[in-house]
Order: C-alpha cells, then sequence, then structure tokens
C-alpha cells in the first residue's frame, strides 16, 4: 500500500497520511460516482439544497480544528486559515441560494411556441485542486458541481491532502454513498482522473497543468473550466494615497506568504511618488513578523522547500540583473523566506514576467500613465490588476483600459458576491461564481413546443 505522508512546511513534522489511490483504480472511482449520479440527480434542486445545507452547521463546529489543520498543513498564519475555515460554515448558504437562482430555468416566447432552456445536470465532475486554499479551493468547485446534480470525484494536491479529505468528510456525513469520492496522489492520479470517462475537469492550478489538462481532455471533448495562475499588476498614480496604496500592497504581496493566485507580484509606481511609496512599503514590510503559522506569525512558511528555493532564485536573478532588495528575501530556516521590497525590476527579469507565488513585492519606476498601462498589460497572464489613484474617475478610466479578468479601484481585484472569478488570456479558461459560472457544470438543454 502507498501512503503520503503530509508534512508540517513550518517544522517538517510528519502530520499525517493518506492511501494514495492506484491510477489504475481511478476508474472504478468514476464508476461508482456514475452509479450513483441518477438517484442523487432525481434529488431535484431542492433537495439536494436542504440536503447539502445541512453542512453549514457542521463546518461551523469544526471551525477552529479546520483553521489549525490549514496552519500546520499549508502553512498559512492561524487568523488567515481562520478566515477561510469561517467562510465554508458562514458563507454556505448564501452560496447554495446563489446556485439555485443560478439554475432556474430560462423561458422564452416566440411565434406561437415556448423554450424552456435547462440547467441539466453533465454527469460526473473531475475536482483537481490546489494547495494554496486547502479547504475553499476544492469547496467552489464541488459545491456548484453537487447542486448541479452532478457526482464528484474529487483529487486535493498532494500538498494538503489531510485539508482535502476533512473538507471531503464534512460533506459526507450528509451525502448518500459514493456522491463525493476523494481520490488521493500527485499529478499520475490527476492525469488518471483526466484521461477517465468523467464529463468535466474543473481544475485549479498552475497554467502550465491547465494546458496540458486541455490537451489531454480534448481526445474526447471534455469540458474543461481552468483557474490558472497570474502575475498581478498594481499601478499607483502620482495623486494616489500612498499610505493606503503600500498598505495595500504589502498585504497582497504577502498574504499567504505571496502564495495567492491574485497576489499583487508587479507594481508600477509614478516617479514622482516613489520614493515616498517604496519607503511607506518596505517599513510595512519590515515589520511583518515571520515565523510558525500557529505562533501569531503575519508570514508563515512557504508550502515546500521547491516553492522556496523557486523564490530566491528568483530573488538572486533579478538582483544580478540589476534590481535592489529594500528589504527581505531571506531564506532564513527550513521553508520560510523573508517579506521582500525589489525595486528596478524590468521584464529582461524572470521575477517580472514568470509568476513568483511568494513573499515578494517588485517595485518598477514608471514615467507616465502610458508606460505604465502598457507594462502592466505586457503579460501573457490576465487574472487580477488593481489601480490606485486620488480621482476616482480617472482611476476608474485607467483601470478600463487594464485587460485582466478582475480590477479593483484603490482596494483588491474580487468583485462583490454574485461576480464572476474570471481569469482573461492565459489565467483562464471558463470561470466560477455568477450565474454564468455556476451553468458552468450543466447541460443547457433547450425544449420547445407550442403554446395552447
Ligand atoms: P499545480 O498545477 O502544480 O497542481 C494543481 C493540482 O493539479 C494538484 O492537485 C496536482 O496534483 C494536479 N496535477 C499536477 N499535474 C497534473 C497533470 N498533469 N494532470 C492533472 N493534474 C495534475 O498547482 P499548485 O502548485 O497546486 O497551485 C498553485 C497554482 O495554482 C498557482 O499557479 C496559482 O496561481 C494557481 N491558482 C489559481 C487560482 C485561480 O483562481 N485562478 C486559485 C488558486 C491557485
Amino acid at each position: 500500500m502507498n501512503v503520503l505522508s503530509s508534512l508540517n512546511p513550518a517544522t517538517g513534522d510528519v502530520l499525517g497520511e493518506v492511501v494514495v489511490t492506484h491510477t489504475d483504480k481511478i476508474q472504478d472511482s468514476v464508476d461508482r460516482a456514475r452509479d450513483a449520479q441518477l438517484g442523487w440527480s432525481a434529488l431535484g434542486l431542492r433537495g439536494r439544497a436542504d440536503l447539502l445545507g445541512q453542512v453549514a452547521a457542521i463546518f461551523s463546529e469544526r471551525e477552529q480544528t479546520h483553521a489549525r489543520l490549514m496552519t500546520q498543513e499549508q502553512g498559512k498564519p492561524l487568523k488567515e486559515s481562520r478566515a477561510e475555515a469561517h467562510g465554508l460554515g458562514a458563507r454556505l448558504e448564501e452560496e447554495i441560494t446563489e446556485i439555485v437562482d443560478a439554475l432556474q430555468p430560462d423561458i422564452l416566447e416566440h411565434g406561437g411556441n415556448r423554450s424552456t432552456i435547462y440547467h441539466d445536470p453533465l454527469g460526473v465532475v473531475g475536482a483537481i485542486t490546489p494547495w494554496n486554499f486547502p479547504m475553499s479551493m476544492p469547496n467552489w468547485m464541488v459545491l456548484p458541481s453537487l447542486m448541479a446534480g452532478n457526482t464528484v470525484v474529487l483529487k486535493p494536491s498532494e500538498e494538503t491532502p489531510l485539508c482535502g479529505q476533512a473538507y471531503a468528510d464534512v460533506l459526507n456525513e450528509v451525502l448518500p454513498k459514493d456522491v463525493l469520492i476523494v481520490v488521493h496522489g500527485a499529478d499520475d492520479q490527476g492525469k488518471a482522473l483526466v484521461h477517465s470517462d468523467v464529463d468535466m475537469i474543473a481544475f485549479t492550478g498552475s497554467r502550465e497543468v491547465g494546458k496540458h489538462i486541455m490537451r489531454e481532455a480534448s481526445g474526447t471533448l471534455k469540458r474543461v473550466v481552468l483557474e490558472l495562475g497570474g502575475k498581478d499588476p498594481m499601478i499607483v498614480l502620482e495623486d494616489a494615497d500612498v499610505e493606503s496604496a503600500a498598505k495595500f500592497a504589502a498585504l497582497n504581496s504577502f498574504r499567504n506568504c505571496g502564495q495567492v493566485c491574485i497576489s499583487t507580484e508587479r507594481i508600477f509606481v509614478m516617479d514622482s511618488i516613489a520614493d515616498e511609496f517604496e519607503s511607506a512599503l518596505t517599513q510595512l514590510a519590515s515589520a511583518l513578523k515571520v515565523g510558525d503559522g500557529l505562533e501569531g506569525s503575519d508570514i508563515g512558511p512557504m508550502v515546500n522547500a521547491q516553492q522556496r528555493e523557486h523564490v530566491l532564485t528568483q530573488i538572486d536573478d533579478a538582483v544580478m540583473a540589476g534590481a535592489t532588495v529594500l528589504t527581505g528575501g531571506d531564506g532564513t530556516h527550513k521553508n520560510f523566506v523573508t517579506p521582500a521590497v525589489i525595486t528596478g525590476v524590468t521584464e529582461q527579469m524572470e521575477i517580472g514576467t514568470v509568476e513568483t507565488f511568494g513573499p515578494v513585492a517588485c517595485v518598477t519606476r514608471v514615467a507616465s500613465v502610458d508606460e505604465a498601462v502598457a507594462r502592466a498589460n505586457n503579460t501573457r497572464f490576465g487574472l487580477g490588476a488593481v489601480v490606485f489613484g486620488g480621482d476616482e474617475d480617472r482611476t476608474e478610466s485607467v483601470a478600463r483600459r487594464l485587460t485582466a479578468g478582475m480590477i479593483g479601484v484603490n482596494r483588491s481585484p474580487g468583485g462583490v458576491p454574485g461576480t464572476p472569478w474570471v481569469g482573461a488570456r492565459e489565467s483562464g479558461f471558463g470561470f466560477h461564481k455568477s450565474k454564468e459560472g455556476h451553468r458552468q457544470f450543466t447541460q443547457t438543454r433547450v425544449l420547445t413546443r407550442p403554446i395552447r
């Protein structure tokens, strides 16, 4: 029996283990999920909503346990894990209501005929998830899949199998057998799931793996929804409130040790305020407490040694190419990296174009708004973007020139509840949340008959 050990990235201790699913057995799991699908679908939207609604109380009850587990397995500070764990229970009812509304049939009439557009289940969904939000990412894909009447085979990240399992265990306290099945393992298990006869792959993870999945899924034209990486820009205009811009940059570059898809990775600051901005950001970064997330730190460890190495190498290369480290960037011990502010970053450096996914704020000084916009858009990615400025209309008009999928004006890029989570260009294919996002987990079907 092959087992996968889960390690605490702050200490290196073994937290627990899971049994790896043999790749030959993945199709068996899909078959079981398919056998369960008709019964699940037959409950109807209301029946499924009622059943899934019951898990809110279980998530709330286990909030503290889940938060600790997330910090121990993934490394994020306890306050961030608590917020993630809290959201699972607290937001569930609202999310279910949003999905129920999204999946109502639409009716159109014309020339004496009435067409009803139904949003039917697809069948079995394979969900493949990353480690950076180890319980909410599974929820983003599993909840709308199940609500639509699909059954699900979930493969959580090999870095956070215990969190993925804990998430599914909660749902499985109320779900009928085989409606949600967890398989464990790494890329081989992911590939086997993509090759199985699931009807859809819902994937969140890196761009490279997303492209691989899309290629592999094309053989049977499987539906894919891909939420991928980013290299998000932030523009700071000359009339911006420098203090709040620096605060936002510190929060959004260093949250979860920079391991967030919409982390601010490239900051374009107008020359006239660059000194002030850099000094405010440097001060904020150097005040952050680095350490084990269970011990009240602001910045936990990177998820593993490979990720830490990637970040430190990008910083070293940037310095060799002429960038200046204003603070941080030290690999102190184990998987820790102190939050870094780097200035003089250009697109000729790897750190200026390739996703860092680490605690690094890269500053580039620009002479004009046109230069800032052109450089912010000069990327194959397009997840989030942010503009800080004083005059709101002018700031918004700069924001409208950005090519990312989600853009924030004097705030983070994510929209209000009900809006899509959407990447442009190579940051995504399909999207989540919102009416349109929830409908991606369904088969649209049109029935037309004469009006009597
Ligand atoms: P990853 O792509 O390495 O792995 C993600 C999942 O895919 C894991 O479960 C992994 O086992 C599996 N996998 C790996 N190779 C596979 C293959 N060939 N076929 C099928 N499955 C395979 O990503 P990660 O390191 O876990 O997560 C970090 C990445 O996720 C970053 O790029 C980040 O930006 C992105 N992300 C994006 C969003 C978003 O909403 N757009 C959200 C969170 C994370």
